[in-house]
């Protein structure tokens, strides 16, 4: 066995070595520079590697080391608040050391190796613990960081520590092991739980067309696909902001050119409206400029995960946004063209659904081993070229999720937003969340739901007839349904992510707010009957009222008013 060989091949971000002898997955230096790689193919004595650093300029005979060692993440105090590349170096020291441009052979470890946490300890000397047990807590901010018994440890406590550590600074003997804060763990393999659960709450948004019409289970997956500009980032940053996780773990894969600062600046810009702290205060940020070599793209996702799952392990609920997979994807198809791979659908690797299966399937509810529930929801963006979902990425994507948002250029260029269109988009997990609807909300409100799809499904019948012959050819009874669509699509699912009041809508609000459509739907259909014309129910004050409410800070107040207003307003008309 030999650590020690040479370059033989230079391929872009693929290297061909000789004369070591590694496993798959195994990191190793290239080159004179001692870039960082990882083996991701053996043949006979060839070692291929994909390298994380940009090889212009190696050349075949420099040496190459062969460290034996897979890719891990550190894990540990610190996480929270980062901003990484790929292979979890911190951005802001790489920027510090070498301005914009990430200069080769930088190394920079994931976690401060400097810093002291205040470890408060949670067993005590002789408790006997088991792999993934909390053994200590630290305030990472305002959240508590639990020190998790590492997997391959278990055994007495011989001894611990109360104070101020670094996270390479010994906190505890177990058996006869130093722990210390900091743990690894190779990204490519799923961190172990106890046993899986079926999701049953929703990852609660503020968003109504995500909560009521298609919601995501905690810990399940959903996919957003659209074209450039309907508001994949939008939507991802206001799930990052207001979904009820505790945690964010954001995987940002840049569409446009050099976006280093952009990304750097932009993102921990955002405020957590829960506290009015930075969010990144709880988000770890995992940002991939195109400027950045393809492989480090490819390794992001795994990075990002991992992180997620450690904190999940922690009992904690993760929102984990990836925007967008098409450039992981994009960086998967170049590394193996690269290793000139028979080429799948439009050049994807033939592997491409497995990958893509690999990485939304980490997504879980779990009992984990320190013996909480935590839970992982991932929301993947997807950017179809031209926006049409036919591709490969989007479609292999759909096969795994079951929760699909589509963003909607046509839409977009009627500006309703969010752009999520109504009639293609979905949700598998409807039926699993009811009963936590009726439970948590009211045992309506999935009929409610049910009667607002419908309705929908039947405008669009109905302005196929339109269409053809006009809206004055429908009977009145059709036209007050066109009217009550109308209502569904411009107060309840049009929400203005930039709008203070309106950005956040509680899932109480959003049964409210149906409830009163319907209401009006149904004294609509009633004074039809009683020979109230089309004009006049729709001029109805109260329905003007209603429109305006969305945006006025007493909006609770308000739709209580309206709700009285209906009733007097339709007697008025004689109902
Ligand atoms: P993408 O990431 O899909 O290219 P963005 O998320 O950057 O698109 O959105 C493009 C623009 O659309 C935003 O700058 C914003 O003006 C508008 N937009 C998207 N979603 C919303 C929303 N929910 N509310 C208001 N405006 C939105
Ligand atoms: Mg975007």
């Amino acid at each position: 066995m030999s650590n020690e060989g040479r370059i033989y091949r230079v391929a872009g971000p693929v290297v061909t070595a000789t004369g070591i002898s590694p496993r798959m997955y195994d990191v190793v230096h290239v080159g004179n520079e001692k870039l960082m790689g990882e083996v991701i193919k053996i043949v006979d004595n060839y070692s291929i590697i994909q390298v994380y650093e940009d090889t212009s300029g190696i050349k075949p005979g420099e040496p190459v080391t062969n460290t034996g060692k897979p890719l891990v993440v550190e894990l540990g105090p610190g996480l929270l608040h980062s901003v990484y590349d790929g292979i979890q170096r911190p951005l802001p020291v790489l920027q510090e050391k070498m301005g914009d441009y990430i200069l080769r052979g930088v190394s920079a470890p994931g976690l401060d190796r400097e810093k002291k946490w205040e470890f408060k300890p949670v067993v005590a000397i002789g408790d006997e613990v088991t792999p993934g047990q909390a053994i200590g807590v630290v305030m990472e901010g305002t959240i508590e960081h639990k020190i998790l018994c590492p997997i391959d440890v278990q055994g007495k406590i011989e001894s611990i520590s109360d104070g101020n550590f670094t996270v390479e600074e010994p906190i505890a003997r177990i058996g006869e092991k130093d722990i210390i804060m900091m743990q690894k763990w190779p990204v490519r393999i799923p961190r172990p739980v106890i046993e899986k659960h079926q999701p049953d709450a929703p990852l609660v948004t503020g968003m109504r067309v995500l909560d009521t019409m298609f919601p995501l289970a905690k810990g399940g997956a959903a996919a957003i696909p659209g074209g450039f500009g309907t508001g994949k980032t939008v939507t991802q940053q206001q799930l990052a902001k207001w979904s009820d996780a505790e945690i964010v773990v954001y995987i940002g894969c840049g569409e446009r050119g050099n976006e280093m600062t952009e990304v750097l600046t932009e993102f921990p810009a955002l405020e957590d409206p829960k506290t009015g702290n930075p969010l990144m205060n709880r988000t770890v940020l995992i940002a991939n400029t195109s400027n950045m070599p393809v492989a480090a793209r490819e390794a992001s996702v795994y990075t990002g995960m991992t992180i997620a799952e450690y904190y999940r392990d922690m009992g904690y609920n993760v929102a984990l946004m990836a925007d967008s997979t098409s450039r992981w994807a994009e960086a998967m198809r170049e590394i193996s063209s690269r290793l000139e791979e028979m080429p799948g659908e439009e050049g994807y690797p033939a592997y491409l659904a497995g990958r893509l299966s690999e990485f939304y399937e980490r997504a879980c509810k779990a009992k984990v081993l320190c013996g909480q529930e935590g839970s992982i929801s991932v929301i993947g963006a997807v950017s179809p070229p031209g926006g049409d979902i036919s591709e490969p990425v989007s479609q292999n994507t759909l096969r795994i999720v079951r929760v699909f948002w589509a963003l909607d250029t046509k839409l977009r260029e009627r500006r309703h937003f969010p752009t999520i269109n109504w009639l293609t988009s979905y949700t598998l997990y409807d039926k699993q969340l009811r009963d936590w609807y009726i439970t948590n909300v009211d045992a309506e409100f999935p009929v409610l739901r049910d009667w607002a799809m419908q309705l929908l499904q039947k405008e669009a019948e109905l302005q196929e007839i339109v269409q053809l012959v006009g809206s004055d050819a429908l009977p009145d009874e059709q036209k007050i349904i066109l009217e009550v669509t109308k209502m569904i699509r411009e107060i309840f699912l049009q929400q203005n992510a930039y709008d203070p009041i309106d950005t956040y809508c509680p899932i109480s609000r959003q049964y409210k707010m149906m409830k009163l459509i319907k209401k009006f739907s149904d004294f609509s259909q009633k004074a039809l009957i009683a020979g109230v014309t089309v004009d006049k129910i729709i001029a109805i004050p109260a329905r003007e009222r209603f429109i305006r409410s969305k945006y006025e800070e007493t909006i609770d107040s308000e739709l209580d008013a309206i709700d009285v207003d209906f009733d007097t307003q339709f007697k008025e008309l004689g109902v």
